[in-house]
């Protein structure tokens, strides 16, 4: 990394957003310019060790050399063609995607939350046309505190105030449970219900890990009262938890799998319902579909993600370094950080309130060369790109210590 790239500064560039930009975000003053591996690099040059990841998007790091090598070949070949078209490039990301997660099918589409939406088009589908459900009256149950994306139908089952209020009329057909509650859970699902659709950990409320075999229940419920189980992986899945995916730390396979973020690579948005072939055989020409899902480059990209997670290197990764980010968040414990709670490469840490709101912590940070984010308060999340090295998680750490004044 070496001179400036562009002639304005990041303060210039700041202000240049204020009046044209929509206000829909608050991030932290530094305007990136370049980045490579866990490292980026803002406008004026100086460096910051990412402990964000894009939310998980950028599982392998910013541009893994395997991930731009197969995204300009294909750029160089074809980039679209719609689906009104085969390409060349479809079948062999469904068949790897599917016999990674040790499903059948593969529904491919973009944004995460186009991959809900569409899980819960198939879901309610499903539920008139194999289960039977009376027209119109299909019901999904669905956890409190939950995040799966921003769209009118999922707001509409959100119990976050600040991404509901003002949007509605909302969506009905969604009951809502506390999270890691069976009996709750249980209690909620009648003959009308078509699925369940819980985070196998929830990110955005804080990386909130449910008890032991609470996932191993859910399966166990959704199986005897004859529901689907679809477990959003958009942020768990590919490889943050030392898992391919976080159900697997319970053994359990849900009827559909919801996957995005890092299946794009950190290059282009691609997300997928996954799921058995009984499920999404559901859907017929016509009845759904995206001008840009399943697109050669993504499938490209996508393909390059999965064989990047067909070695398991990233997954180990994630659990060998995990094991180094819990200690040293324990060793935080008392000293700033009041709780935290870690699966992988992933954590959610509770600040302690006195010494400044997790957006303080963020921003502290950020001045000793360290973008986290914060969540909720007085709560930081960690999840670094799983090609970070040891040395450079400690280093991580050493700073996050050193802003609590530990
Ligand atoms: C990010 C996220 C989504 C939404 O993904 P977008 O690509 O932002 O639409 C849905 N579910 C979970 C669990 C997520 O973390």
């Amino acid at each position: 990394m070496t001179a400036p790239v562009t002639a304005r500064s990041s303060a210039d560039l700041i202000r240049a957003e204020e009046p044209v930009l929509a206000h829909n975000y608050h991030p932290l003053p530094v305007v990136v310019a370049r980045a490579e591996g866990a490292w980026v690099e803002d406008v004026e040059g100086r460096r910051y060790l990412d402990m964000l990841a894009g939310y998980s998007a950028l599982n392998f790091g910013h541009r893994h050399p395997a991930l731009i090598e197969a995204a300009h070949r294909q750029l160089d070949r074809l980039t679209l063609t719609s689906r009104a078209f085969h390409n060349d490039k479809l079948a062999e990301f469904a068949e790897r995607l599917a016999a990674l997660t040790g499903l059948d099918m593969v529904l491919p589409m973009n944004t995460g939350a186009e991959a809900v939406e569409s899980g819960i088009k198939v879901a309610r589908k499903w539920a008139y046309e194999v289960k039977g459900v009376p027209a119109d009256r299909a019901t999904i149950v669905v956890a409190a505190d939950n995040f799966h994306g921003r769209t009118t139908t999922i707001v509409s089952f959100s119990t976050d105030e600040t991404a509901r209020a003002g949007f509605g009329p909302f969506t009905p057909g969604f009951r809502i449970v506390p999270y890691n509650d069976l009996a709750a859970l249980e209690a909620a699902v009648d003959e009308t219900t078509a699925a369940v659709l819980i985070e196998p950990i929830q990110g955005e409320a804080g990386v909130v890990i449910p008890d032991d075999g609470y996932l191993t229940g859910v399966r166990e419920v959704t199986r005897r009262k004859g529901c689907l189980f679809i477990a959003d992986e958009i942020q768990s899945g590919l490889g943050r938890t030392g898992r391919t995916l976080a159900v697997e730390h319970e053994g359990v396979v849900p009827d559909m799998l919801l996957l995005g973020k890092a299946l794009g690579g950190g290059i282009v948005p691609v997300s997928a319902v996954v799921a058995h072939r009984d499920v999404l055989g559901v859907l017929r020409p016509g009845e759904h579909g995206s001008t840009f899902g399943g697109n050669p480059l993504a499938a490209a990209v996508g393909t390059a993600v999965v064989e990047l997670l067909e070695t398991g290197e990233f997954q180990r990764r994630a659990a060998e370094l995990g094991a180094t980010l819990r200690d040293g968040l324990a060793a935080l414990s008392g000293k700033g950080v009041t709780t935290f709670r870690a699966r992988g490469l992933w954590a959610g840490v509770d600040i302690d309130p006195t010494i400044g709101t997790g957006r303080e912590i963020g921003e502290r940070l950020l001045h000793e060369g360290v973008l986290v984010k914060d969540t909720h308060g007085s709560t930081i999340r960690l999840a670094p790109p799983l090609t970070i090295t040891a040395e450079e998680l400690r280093s991580a750490l050493e700073a996050l210590g050193k802003v609590l004044g530990a």
